[in-house]
């Protein structure tokens, strides 16, 4: 992992490196407006432009961020990977003059256009347009067919989860990144990622602790010693494991567990903060 940079030369940082740069938004900030470390909502920021999934999307971007972010991958439609989508757009629609790009498979584009945008809950943006043009469009995208995003291509895989949900793997050529999304224990993805010669980082959910197994099964989750048994599945043991998508009420119990793990490349990634490979 590289140094974390700075805020204020991230382009030259970005250039000199030729880094890939994730963040994970935050979701909370506390009463001096500091990224709280509990993670309700998901969305990954990749080198300031491209977004996995929304969860808090309109609520944790800068204004450089707001300017440049219109590619949105969404792996599943659950609330905390959406939820300020619409309100994202809402927020931009008189200003955008490319539509706001939302990469999904199929099934998840019809569950959002039926249970979200859908004149009833909020606009079907898909059919609207400003003076520039249309503001939203789905790129409807399919397990195991890679497609580009910028200067990044990624391969979605399915995974084990209660919807329909997406793994994903990211490239820019240097740097490989994996992302379970949400799931309970999972095949392809492990398959797919040790097909890969070399995985730079890999971001793994562990939203319950250990004691609430049955609850992390039934709901298609992770808990540590989940997580440990899924990482007994790579074949490559010397990539950077991030966990994610701890539950807040029971984080510092899960931090515990992890750290208990017997796997000494396991952290738990920092919301608001940004890291580099
Ligand atoms: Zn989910
Ligand atoms: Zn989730």
């Amino acid at each position: 992992m590289l140094p974390t940079a700075s805020v204020e030369n991230v382009d030259e940082r970005a250039i000199q490196y030729q880094a890939v740069k994730i963040q994970l938004l935050p979701s909370t900030f506390d009463s001096s407006g500091c990224a709280t470390p509990d993670q309700r909502l998901t969305c990954y920021l990749i080198d300031d432009c491209v977004a996995i999934d929304a969860g808090s999307i309109a609520l944790a971007l800068n204004d450089h961020q707001r300017n440049s972010v219109r590619d949105v991958i969404v792996t599943h439609p659950h609330m905390d990977h959406m939820a300020t989508l619409p309100i994202f757009i809402d927020d931009l629609f008189a200003l955008l003059t490319e539509p706001l790009r939302v990469y999904a498979t199929d099934e998840v584009i019809q569950i959002l256009e039926r249970d979200v945008f859908n004149w009833t809950v909020y606009p079907r943006f898909a059919e609207l347009s400003n003076e520039y043009g249309p503001v939203m469009q789905y790129v409807p995208i399919r397990a195991g067919e890679e497609f580009q995003v910028r200067h990044l291509k990624f391969v979605a895989i399915p995974v084990n989860h209660i919807v329909p949900t997406i793994g994903l793997i990211i490239n820019d050529d240097k740097t490989t990144l994996a992302f379970t999304s949400d799931t309970a224990t999972t095949e392809e993805f492990w398959q797919v990622v040790n097909r890969i010669k070399h995985v730079d980082a890999l971001f793994i959910e562990a939203s319950f602790p250990n004691s609430m197994e049955s609850l992390a099964e039934v709901s298609g989750h992770l808990t540590p010693a989940g997580v440990g048994r899924e990482l007994a599945k790579l074949s490559n043991n010397h990539l950077d494991v991030l966990a994610v998508h701890l539950k807040p009420t029971y984080r510092d119990l899960i931090v515990k567990e992890i750290s208990e793990l017997d796997k000494p490349k396991v952290q738990v990634m920092q919301p608001g903060r940004e890291y580099e490979w």
